[in-house]
C-alpha cells in the first residue's frame, strides 16, 4: 500500500530533480550561454520558477503532511524539511511575494549601475522598496515574534540574532586588535609579474582533484564571479583569471571545491530529496573556508604548492617557502569584502551585519544608510571609504533582498575554526600530509563527519556532531591569532 509519506516523497523528489534544473540553467547562464539568448532564457526560468513555485504551495502538500508519518530519523529529518519549506511558503502572502519578486529582479540592474556611476542617492529608493518588502515578509514569517530572525532561517535555520551577536560581539575586538598589531609590522612581499592565464587554469584543474573534487561528476569553467552549483552526481564549479594575480584563481578555486565536496559527498541515499542538499549557508560556507583557509593557506600546504607554482610558471620572485607562506597571507588594507584577507574579511561581515538589523528592525534609514557605513568603516579599519563603489554600493545582497545572509559567512568561519580543532586531533600528521599535497585524510574526515549527513541534522548540531563540542568563536581567534603572530613576529 502507497502511504501519504510515499507519495509526498514521489512528489518532492520531482520538485528537487525540477529544482536542480533551474539551478543549472543559473550555471550555463554565468557560463556559456550565448549573448543573445538572454531574453529567452528570461523567460525559460521564470517559466520553471512558477512551475517550482506551485508545487512548492500545492495543496496535497499540506494534506500529505497531516497524514504522514516518519518511520526513522531520515523519514523525521525529510518531513521537518518538507514541513517548514510549506509553511514558509504558505505564510506570504501571494501577491507580497509576487511583489517582492519583481521588485528584486529590476532593483539588481539598477544596483548595477548606481554601483559602475558611484551614485547611493540612485539606489537609495529602489533599496527602501526592497527593505519595505522584506520587512514585510519577516513579519508574515515570524508570526509576532522578531522579523529579523525569521529572515534568517532562509539561510540557517536555528539561528538567532541574538546568539549572532553574542558571537560576533566577542569577534570584533579581538579582530580589530590583532589587525592594528598585524599591519603596525613590516608586511610581506606581495606577489609580482604576470602569470599565463591557461596554466592558472590547468594548475587550478589539478588543485581541485587534490582537494578531491571528483571530475567525473563535476567540472570546472570560468565566470565573472566563482560559485558552486548543483547536488549529487552534478556539482560544478567555477573560476576566475587575472594574469597579475594567480592567487585569486587558485584561493577562489580551493573555495569552491569545498562547497562542491560538501554537495557531492552527500549519501546517495538522499539523492534528489530534501537531505541530499547542503544543510545551511553557515555550514556550506564552513567548508569552503576549511578548504581554503585552514588547509589551502596552510603553511604545509603552501610549501607544497609553492613548488607546483615554480613547475607551472617559472621562477616567479619568491624562492623560500617560508616567504611564500607569508605572501600568501600578505594582510593589506582594502575596501572590498570579497577580497579581504582572512584576518579582516570578519570585521567586514559584522559591519553589515550590524546595519542590516537596524534596517529591518526600522532603526536605521535607508537615507542615512552611506553615512552609517561610511562612519562604521573607519572606526573597524581605521581610513575613510573613497566611494560608494568601494562601500554600501559593492555587495550586490541587499538589492536582491538578501538580508539575513551575510552573518553566514561569519558563522561559516567560527565553524571552519571549531572543525580545524577537531580535524588537528583526529589527524595528528596532518601537516606532513599537506606538505606533500596529500589532503586526503583532512577531506575524507570532513566527509565522514560532516558532509556525508547532507540534512540529517540541524546546521549547529552536525558542527556539534563533528567537533564533539558545541561551536564558538574561541577557536577561530586562537588559530588567527596564532598563525598571524608567526607570519608577523608579533
Ligand atoms: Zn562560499
Amino acid at each position: 500500500m502507497t502511504t501519504a509519506y510515499d507519495e509526498l516523497m514521489a512528489f518532492t523528489r520531482e520538485t528537487e530533480a525540477l529544482g536542480q534544473v533551474a539551478g543549472r540553467l543559473g550555471w550555463d547562464q554565468e557560463t556559456t550561454m550565448p549573448r543573445g539568448a538572454a531574453a529567452q532564457r528570461a523567460e525559460e526560468m521564470g517559466a520553471l520558477e512558477s512551475v517550482l513555485h506551485a508545487r512548492r504551495m500545492d495543496p496535497r502538500v499540506g494534506d500529505w503532511l497531516a497524514k504522514a508519518e516518519g518511520s526513522d530519523d531520515e523519514a523525521k529529518a525529510h518531513l521537518r524539511h518538507i514541513r517548514r519549506d510549506f509553511d514558509r511558503a504558505s505564510k506570504v502572502p501571494a501577491d507580497l511575494a509576487a511583489e517582492l519578486a519583481r521588485t528584486t529582479s529590476m532593483a539588481q540592474g539598477i544596483w548595477a549601475e548606481a554601483r559602475a556611476n558611484d551614485d547611493f542617492a540612485a539606489f537609495a529608493p529602489t533599496l527602501e522598496r526592497v527593505l519595505d518588502l522584506r520587512r514585510q515578509e519577516g513579519a508574515a514569517l515570524a508570526n509576532g515574534g522578531d522579523p529579523y530572525d525569521a529572515l534568517l532561517q532562509d539561510y540557517e535555520p536555528g539561528a538567532t540574532a541574538a546568539e549572532l551577536d553574542a558571537m560576533f560581539g566577542a569577534l570584533r575586538p579581538r579582530l580589530v586588535e590583532l589587525r592594528d598589531k598585524v599591519l603596525g609590522a613590516p608586511a610581506p612581499a606581495a606577489l609580482s609579474g604576470t602569470f599565463d592565464e591557461s596554466a592558472q587554469m590547468r594548475l587550478s584543474r589539478q588543485i581541485a582533484k587534490t582537494f578531491g573534487y571528483d571530475m567525473s561528476r563535476g567540472r570546472v569553467d570560468k565566470a565573472v564571479h566563482p560559485f558552486s552549483s548543483g547536488s549529487g552526481n552534478d556539482v560544478r564549479i567555477t573560476t576566475r583569471t587575472n594574469p597579475e594575480d594567480p592567487f585569486n584563481c587558485i584561493y577562489s578555486t580551493i573555495h569552491e571545491v569545498g562547497h562542491a565536496a560538501y554537495e557531492q559527498n552527500i549519501d546517495q541515499a538522499y539523492l534528489l530529496t530534501p537531505l541530499g542538499r547542503g544543510v545551511s549557508m553557515g555550514v556550506h560556507e564552513s567548508q569552503s573556508r576549511i578548504y581554503e583557509n585552514q588547509l589551502g593557506r596552510s603553511r604545509a600546504f603552501t610549501g607544497w604548492l609553492h613548488g607546483q607554482m615554480v613547475e607551472a610558471f617559472g621562477d616567479f620572485g619568491i624562492s623560500d617557502p617560508d616567504a611564500f607562506y607569508a605572501t600568501v597571507n600578505r594582510v593589506h588594507n582594502g575596501y572590498i569584502r570579497t577580497e579581504a584577507d582572512e584576518v579582516q574579511y570578519n570585521l567586514h561581515v559584522l559591519l553589515r551585519f550590524d546595519l542590516e538589523r537596524r534596517l529591518i528592525a526600522g532603526t536605521l534609514d535607508v537615507s542615512d544608510l552611506e553615512e552609517a557605513w561610511n562612519t562604521r568603516f573607519e572606526a573597524d579599519f581605521g581610513y575613510a571609504v573613497d566611494k560608494p563603489s568601494n562601500g554600501v554600493l559593492q555587495d550586490v545582497h541587499w538589492s536582491v533582498g538578501l538580508f539575513g545572509y551575510f552573518a553566514t559567512y561569519s558563522l561559516g568561519n567560527v565553524y571552519a575554526g571549531c572543525l580545524h580543532e577537531a580535524l588537528r586531533k583526529a589527524v595528528p600528521d596532518l601537516d606532513a600530509q599537506l606538505a606533500a599535497g596529500d589532503t586526503s585524510a583532512a577531506t575524507g574526515w570532513l566527509r565522514d563527519n560532516l558532509q556525508l549527513h547532507g540534512g540529517l541534522y540541524e546546521p549547529r548540531e552536525v558542527i556539534e556532531r563533528a567537533c564533539g563540542f558545541a561551536p564558538d568563536e574561541g577557536p577561530l581567534l586562537a588559530y588567527l591569532e596564532a598563525k598571524f603572530a608567526g607570519i608577523y613576529g608579533l
